[in-house]
Order: structure tokens, then C-alpha cells, then sequence
């Protein structure tokens, strides 16, 4: 019999998998895991030490064109936009702004246990346990190996408390069924705020509740196993544990085993020395360290020094709070009144300048894009950052990295080195 569509349609209109495979080889991929939610034979996996979509070879073939549109509006890899919401003024460095905050969580133990606070961790316990809420969704440190990071549904402050403090390395939070629920809460990057927000004005829904925080980007899995053993873990050893910071502000990076072996460094070594130099190529170009695209975001208030570098001494963990919609701001006032969080009031100048890598990375992005394009690789697009101006604010270091992002590029080829 003949059939009734030609032979080899099914190949043909199954467009996703290949939409999703150019984004990951030229790159682009932050490993937010948004695509995730589009095609179930789609899973996140571990490749070159990073979260990337890998799609099932024996699932067999379907029509993905409309999830193609759809991955193509929403994918953070092709495409970021900055968002205009009502009432928020633009800070060139920080984005929208409806209300900046010096805050930390009123529980001592919660404080301590955060990165710089404990504020997103205290919003997180207590909204789990208020009538009426949906499901959170944050990140903790894998249950049967430690040394990964992997997306989890919090049900209670004890399971909020579990997961204080950032983790420094590949997790994929747009990936958790739950974060395309209208009720929930997700903590999650700036890329996945974007992917999760862009998922829902697609779909014609509301958007989970999203709280960001700064990101100078995520490093390489290899650099959390490297450092684990670099410090005199033995390779073989069973881990209970791995902390990247927190415990004290910024705290230290601690590794300990189930039979009681610990190793610890602190976070300049932690984060300079070892994690940060293993950054993803994406999130150097990323026009969105500040998390935009969330309802309330969060960073370290860091004291600075007389030249303006930030001080790691430890101290009493202080974040600053970026409100940026009306709903941040709901929750902010509701969790101040309900002695969840402290907080002060604080101006945009003494966040920015406790964020030079943030100011920095903005002022440069436009010569690392050109750089890329000059060198005929794909960039992702980015509308609304203002990043022409940022650049012409300082023309001379523009054209200083203009040429250092073409070394650098090039040493990436000669080398063979890809994320
Ligand atoms: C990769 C990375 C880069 C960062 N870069 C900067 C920066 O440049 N400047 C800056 O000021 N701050 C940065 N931070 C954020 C900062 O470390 C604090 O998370 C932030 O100040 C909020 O502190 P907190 O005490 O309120 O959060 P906490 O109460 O400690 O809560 C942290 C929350 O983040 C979640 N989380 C941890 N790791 C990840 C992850 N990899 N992906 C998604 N969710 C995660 C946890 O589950 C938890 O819910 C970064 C964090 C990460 C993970
Ligand atoms: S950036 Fe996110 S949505 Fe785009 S391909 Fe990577 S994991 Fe998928």
C-alpha cells in the first residue's frame, strides 16, 4: 500500500533535536535545561564536565516544529531579553530596579549557613510552610555523589535549610518538572530565570516565582572533582559532603567523607585559584550576570577596600536584595513583616561597587561579541542591556579586549579546548 505522507517526513519535521544540537556546538549552551521541558526524549547530561541536552537516539522520530519555535524563542543560548517590568527603573549595571535592600535572614542559624545571609534560603523556608504555596524548587549537592549538583523540590524549612549556600558548579534547574508550575518558587541563574520566564510568556501562563542571584558563571564539574582531590581527598573516597562557601561569609569550601575525613580551603583559593578560571565560554559572554529576569534578586554585599576591591574577611553575612516586579516586591514586604528577613535600605552606587566583576563583564561584553563574530563563531543575542553604551564608556578597554578575546579564542582552538 502506499503510504500517505512521504517516506522520511517524520525526519524531516522533527526539527528540535538538531535546533537544540547546533546551540550546544556552537557553544552557546549555558546548560540551563529549559529545553528539558519541550520533548521528553530530551535529559541533561555530562558532557565536557557541563550540563548539556542530550536527546534519546531510540526514541524514534515526531513532528517538533512548534517546539522548535518555541525553543528558539526561549532558549538563553540564542537569545536573552532584557526585561522592562512596570513601575522598575534601569540601573546600567543592575538592571530593573524597583526597590534595593541590604537584608539578611533574621534566624541566626540560617545566616550563617547561607552565602551572604542566608536570604534566599530563609524566603524559601518559610514559604514552603505558608498556606497556600506551591512547590520551591532550589539545588543541593547530589544525594549518592556529593561532589554534583542536582535540582530538588524542597517540602520543608529543614529541606530549604539543607540547601543554603551557592554551589559553584553545573546544575540544570529549568530541567525540575516543577518549575514550569505557576504557583511554584524556583532559585535558580540568571539563564534559567530567563528560559523559565520566556517558557511561560510563550505558553501564555504566569511564570513561577523566580529568585536570582548575581552569577559570574558556572565552572566546569571537573574543577569541583580537581579541587575535591587537589586538597588531599583521596580520589577513591566516599564523600558526605561538598560546600562550596557559607557557614560564615564568604565561609570556605569543605569536602568531607562519610568515614570523617575532612579537606578545606577558602573561598579566594576556592573560587580564584580553582573554579572560576574553569567558567564556561558562554557565561563569559553573558550579558545577564545580575538575573534580570527574576522577581527578586540576590548578591553579596561585599565591604570594600580603599582601592575598591572586595574584602573576603569573614563577617556577618549582608546581601544586597534587587526587587525588580511587583510581585518581588509583595514578597520582600510580607517576609520583613512576618520576621523572616532584616533590612535596610541601600543605593545603587555601594551595590555596583561591591560588584566590580559584574560592572566589568558589562563594560566588555559588546568587544567580546564582536570578537567572536570576527572570528565567524555564533553569540548570543542580547536586546535591551544598553551594551553599546556600556562599551563606549570606556572605548580604550573595549579595544584592549577586543584583541585579548581573539588570543584567547584562538589559544581555545589551538588547544582544543571546548565547554
Ligand atoms: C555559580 C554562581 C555564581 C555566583 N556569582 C556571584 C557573583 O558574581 N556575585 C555575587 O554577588 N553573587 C554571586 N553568586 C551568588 C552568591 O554566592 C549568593 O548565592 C547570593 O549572594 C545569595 O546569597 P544568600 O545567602 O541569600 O543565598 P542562600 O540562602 O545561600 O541560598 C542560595 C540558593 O542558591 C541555590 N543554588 C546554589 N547553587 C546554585 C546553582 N549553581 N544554580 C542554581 N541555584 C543554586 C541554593 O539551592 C539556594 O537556594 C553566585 C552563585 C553561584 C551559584
Ligand atoms: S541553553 Fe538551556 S534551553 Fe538552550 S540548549 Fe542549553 S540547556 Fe537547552
Amino acid at each position: 500500500m502506499r503510504p500517505l505522507l512521504p517516506r522520511g517526513w517524520r525526519r524531516s519535521v522533527d526539527v528540535l533535536p538538531s535546533a537544540v544540537g547546533r546551540v550546544v556546538d556552537r557553544e552557546l549552551c549555558t546548560g540551563c535545561g529549559g529545553c528539558v521541558q519541550l520533548d521528553d526524549r530530551i535529559t541533561m547530561g555530562d558532557v565536557r564536565g557541563f550540563r548539556r541536552p542530550i536527546v534519546d537516539p531510540g526514541a524514534g522520530a515526531r513532528d517538533t516544529r512548534a517546539a522548535a519555535r518555541t525553543f528558539r524563542r526561549m532558549c538563553p543560548g540564542i537569545s536573552v531579553t532584557a526585561p522592562r517590568p512596570d513601575g522598575a527603573r534601569r540601573d546600567r549595571t543592575l538592571g530593573p530596579v524597583l526597590a534595593l535592600r541590604r537584608a539578611w535572614a533574621v534566624a541566626p542559624e540560617v545566616r550563617h549557613a547561607g552565602s551572604s545571609g542566608g536570604t534566599l534560603t530563609a524566603l524559601v523556608g518559610w514559604l514552603v510552610e505558608r498556606d497556600g504555596s506551591g512547590p520551591c524548587v532550589a539545588s543541593s549537592g547530589g544525594a549518592s555523589d556529593p561532589r554534583t549538583t542536582v535540582p530538588v523540590r524542597i517540602t520543608t524549612r529543614d529541606e530549604a535549610f539543607a540547601t543554603a549556600g551557592s554551589r559553584y558548579a553545573p546544575v540544570s534547574v529549568a530541567a525540575h518538572p516543577a518549575t514550569t508550575d505557576p504557583a511554584a518558587t524556583v532559585v535558580c541563574k540568571p539563564c534559567e530565570a530567563s528560559a523559565l520566564r520566556r517558557l511561560a510568556e510563550i505558553e501564555g501562563r504566569e511564570p513561577p516565582l523566580l529568585l536570582t542571584f548575581f552569577c559570574a558563571g558556572t565552572p566546569s564539574q571537573r574543577a569541583t572533582d580537581d579541587l575535591v582531590t587537589t586538597l588531599g581527598m583521596p580520589a577513591e573516597a566516599v564523600l558526605e559532603s561538598v560546600r562550596y562557601r557559607g557557614r560564615g561569609w564568604p565561609g570556605r569550601f569543605v569536602a568531607r567523607s562519610v568515614d570523617g575525613a575532612e579537606v578545606s580551603t577558602d573561598y579566594r583559593t576556592s573560587w580564584g585559584a580553582h573554579l572560576g578560571p574553569h567558567v564556561q565560554w558562554r557565561c563569559r559572554t553573558c550579558p545577564d550576570g545580575v538575573g534580570e529576569s527574576g522577581d527578586l534578586s540576590a548578591g553579596d554585599l561585599w565591604d570594600t577596600d580603599d582601592e575598591g576591591y572586595p574584602s573576603f574577611a569573614e563577617a556577618p553575612g549582608t546581601s544586597a536584595l534587587v526587587v525588580r516586579t511587583a510581585r518581588g516586591r509583595a514578597l520582600l514586604d510580607e517576609a520583613v513583616a512576618a520576621g523572616v528577613l532584616e533590612v535596610e535600605p541601600v543605593e545603587a552606587e555601594t551595590v555596583v561597587a561591591a560588584q566590580p566583576y559584574q560592572a566589568h563583564r558589562r563594560r566588555l561584553l559588546l568587544p567580546r561579541l564582536v570578537a567572536t563574530l570576527v572570528l565567524r563563531r555564533a553569540v548570543t543575542r542580547a536586546r535591551g542591556f544598553g551594551i553599546l553604551g556600556s562599551a563606549a564608556r570606556a572605548p580604550r578597554a573595549a579595544l584592549r579586549e577586543l584583541r585579548g578575546t581573539v588570543v584567547r579564542l584562538r589559544y581555545r582552538d589551538r588547544e582544543g579546548i571546548r565547554s
